[in-house]
């Protein structure tokens, strides 16, 4: 059903990183332009409301999950198993990638990527795209069509990688800007995100020119930080007059309050000094961190600093699409059970806050889009409660760890239903 309509069924919404609000009888209201106008308990629901169309439901009601780092490229390269960071590249990423140099592989791996994360209830993603112009093209044409909210952007390298995925950084700098004026909030869902793979496969040159054309054209910025020993050691080697790897993306001007950095796992106080100095964000990956054995990831210096932190599927290093596997992978990575309030603030409102969008999404409260999902979760319950009975810290848990991939039973975006 799309907008408008006011659902009735349990509601877990986000306030903050150690509190959700749990309704559970609640309704929630959209208004015509796709817009909440109420979340709460169902006997608060406004008089004047009681009029929109009703859809009953007993699956529960969250915000629509949020994935600050994924590669539509890398789709169907999930589960290449055996090797750490720099080598899964050579072997399995770099050969898949030159793939997309051809359309009829960019149009059907988007349209089955846009697909996948419709059925795991991802309504916004941000989204590395192949270095072929074309390619990124189709896959900006795919999103508007699948109406999800995009964030996208063209990978930009210019050396040491296959010679079929590198162009001199004038000429990829000069596809982005193309793919700018395009694309970058073409709709209200889309967004342009100037995406410089990493340090290690970038010339000073194409670091820099990405900074200006962010600047210029106010968009996003993604890459890659601190993801594995080898890959900091070969930073260190190819910029020996920068003091950290960090330090490196700063020279270049690619510390913005627009910028999501993806892992920052092996960091330390003065290159998290410096993210917070320059508001930047963290997309944080546990699945993939898990899957390369990449490490732990430092959450509470990431809080102490007051960096933004996301969650990311990292797809393909990342298993899955599934934004509920990857909250309980979060968790998983710490070597410890996380109080689960955490997780799903992280997977939605955390997210939205990451990619400045925590005005818009999110968390269900009236004003913002509705971008929302409703997931079927077990019933049977400790002690024979009802679904109803439970505390906010039991259904959080019931979410966040007891919660099967395949659970997420409608999605919407701005009011409207996707379907997959
Ligand atoms: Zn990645």
């Amino acid at each position: 059903m799309n907008a408008p309509f006011r659902i009735h069924a349990p509601v877990v919404t986000p306030v903050a990183r150690d509190r959700i609000a749990w309704h559970p009888r609640g309704a929630v209201a959209v208004g015509e332009h796709g817009r909440i106008l109420f979340r709460g308990d169902e006997r608060d629901l406004p008089e004047e409301l009681q009029a929109l169309p009703e859809l009953r439901g007993g699956d529960v009601l969250l915000p629509g999950l949020i994935d600050t780092h994924v590669h539509l490229p890398q789709f169907d390269c999930r589960g290449k198993f055996g090797t750490t960071l720099l080598e899964w590249l050579d072997r399995f990423i770099y050969p898949e990638e030159i793939r997309f140099a051809q359309e009829e592989v960019a149009r059907d791996t988007a349209r089955r990527f846009y697909r996948g994360l419709i059925s795991a209830g991802t309504t916004t993603a941000m989204v590395y795209g192949s270095v072929h112009e074309r390619a990124t093209d189709i896959a900006f044409e795919e999103a508007d069509r699948a109406g999800l909210r995009i964030l996208l952007g063209n990978v930009l390298m210019d050396r040491n990688a296959p010679a079929d995925l590198l162009l001199p950084a004038g000429e990829a700098l000069d596809a982005s800007e193309r793919l700018i004026e395009a694309w970058h909030r073409r709709t209200p869902l889309l967004s342009y995100v100037i995406s410089p793979r990493f340090a290690p496969t970038s010339s000073p040159e194409l670091l820099r020119g990405a900074a200006e054309l962010a600047e210029r054209y106010d968009t996003y910025i993604q890459t890659h930080l601190n993801e594995s020993d080898s890959e900091i050691a070969r930073v260190r080697e190819l910029f020996p007059e920068n003091a950290h790897y960090t330090d490196v993306y700063r020279e270049a001007g690619l510390l913005t309050p627009k910028s999501v950095f993806g892992h920052n796992i092996h960091t330390d106080d003065a290159q998290l000094s410096m993210l917070a100095a320059h508001d930047c964000a963290v997309a944080h990956c546990p699945d993939s961190n898990l899957f390369l054995g990449s490490g732990r990831f430092p959450i509470e210096p990431h809080e102490q600093h007051g960096i933004r932190v996301g969650l990311g599927s990292d797809v393909a290093a990342g298993t899955t699409l599934s934004m509920l596997h990857v909250m309980r992978t979060m968790s998983y990575v710490q070597g410890r059970s996380l109080h689960p309030f955490l997780p799903i603030h992280t997977g939605t409102l955390g997210g939205a806050e990451a990619l400045r969008l925590a005005n818009e999404i999110g968390s269900l409260d009236a004003g913002k889009s509705a971008d929302m999902i409703s997931v079927h979760v077990e019933r049977k319950f400790c002690r024979g409660k009802s679904l109803q009975e439970l505390s906010d810290v039991e259904i959080a848990s019931v979410i966040v760890y007891r919660t099967a991939e395949t659970a997420v039973r409608r999605v919407w975006v701005g009011g409207t239903e996707l379907t997959d």
